[in-house]
């Protein structure tokens, strides 16, 4: 069947392949990051519902720059402090009730094929060599994200780019490869691998280019991230795959899910007003988070209120419970897909179920991931801090 999903109306035909851009494993799981995996999760689960085979992947970028930072900060080696936050991840996606994904690539190990696709980019014209770092060429890069070029450098600034690098040939160009700090040593403070340019370690938007590629091919029927990762990740990340491979679009359709508030701002690391996911599900069910999550359009913006996810507990509890009730009307169930096949418009799929009960609203609780079940214990695998 015809769906609409991420903004498109999207015809699937068999298999479903779902790129999901992981985190990097440097902090704690926080609200923020459970509402981009929480959709991304209903996306998939609605998919498989319809009958598809679907194949997710969901990477761990655990090369970059922001894990190198913190790991210097602390004085821990980065390999540790990105193997320790990965299980935290884990376990707080397991604790959240997401599906394990297909693949989970960790970007360390899709180094070869990084260096192959900067290759290609090289040998196109669509990247070029200066001092040991290779940059992949902005080209139309900001044209594409719809941002004027004083738009996308300001973003790009914003987001760890540096426009300034007199190396760039044009300060939106972007790094492939970077040159490794001070010639080469992985003393344990920076990941460093042999490449035909010198020693050095990828950038981060060709790491997913390369992990989406090798672990799906091209060609990807959704792409899932934080919202804040349009550009210009999302922008970079597409521009080199369709360069490189020449397939395009690169993917589909997009689904970011809409930014968290809580304290009046935007829930963010650097505002200091971060909400974890492990303290919420502490005394409360996976269940009533992701409902509380769910219950609007995922590109909308939110404020975090507590007293919702009181309310999402009891509109849990009476949900399954309606799942026992005969059918209210015989309609129903495929009114409930019909409004979750409308680009996941959950708010109206709820209201159909909670109305009508039975088959209605088992399907939502199965399509929501609302059942309960046990988490996957990983704690219990964590090396010692
Ligand atoms: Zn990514």
């Amino acid at each position: 069947m015809l769906i609409r999903l991420g903004g498109q109306d999207l015809a699937i035909v068999g298999r479903a392949r779902v790129y999901i851009c992981g985190i990097t494993p440097y902090d704690a799981t926080h609200l923020g990051h459970a509402a981009t995996f929480v959709w991304s999760d209903v996306a998939v689960r609605f998919l498989r519902h319809l009958g598809h085979e679907v194949q997710v992947t969901r990477n761990i970028t655990d090369v970059d720059d922001s894990l190198l930072t913190r790991a210097r900060e602390t004085g821990t080696p980065w390999r540790t402090l990105a193997t320790r936050q990965t299980y935290q991840f884990e376990d707080d996606m397991a604790r959240l009730g997401v599906s394990t994904p297909t693949f989970e690539p960790q970007a360390h190990n899709y180094v070869a094929e990084v260096i192959e696709l900067t290759q290609a980019l090289i040998d196109l014209g669509h990247a070029y060599l200066a001092a040991g770092t290779v940059y992949g060429r902005a080209g139309d890069v900001a044209i594409g994200a719809g941002l004027s070029e004083q738009d996308a450098l300001s973003l790009a600034s914003q987001r760890g780019e540096d426009p300034t690098d007199a190396a760039k040939q044009h300060p939106l160009d972007t790094v492939l490869w970077q040159a490794a700090d001070d010639g080469g040593d992985d003393d344990g403070n920076q990941p460093v691998w042999d490449s035909p340019w010198g020693r050095g370690r990828p950038g981060w938007h060709v790491e997913c280019s390369a992990m989406a590629l090798a672990t799906l091919g091209p060609g990807l029927d959704l792409h899932c991230g934080g919202e804040d990762l349009a550009f210009p990740h999302h922008a970079f990340e597409t521009a080199h795959a369709e360069a490189a491979l020449g397939v395009a679009p690169f993917a589909r359709a997009w689904l970011r899910a809409g930014a968290v508030h809580h304290d009046g701002q935007k829930m963010a690391k650097s505002v200091g007003n971060l909400v974890m996911v492990r303290d919420l599900l502490a005394d409360h069910s996976a269940a009533a988070l992701r409902l509380m999550i769910c219950d609007r359009r995922w590109w909308d913006d939110w404020t975090f209120d507590p007293a919702a996810l009181d309310r999402a507990e009891q509109r849990v509890t009476a949900l399954r419970a309606s799942t026992r009730q005969p059918d209210g009307s015989a309609d129903g169930p495929d009114r409930v897909i019909t409004a979750l096949a409308d680009d996941l418009d959950v708010p109206t799929a709820l209201a159909i179920a909670e109305a009508e009960g039975g088959r209605s609203a088992e399907i939502v609780v199965e399509v929501l991931g609302l059942h309960p079940f046990e988490p996957t214990a990983r704690t219990s695998m964590l090396p010692n801090p």
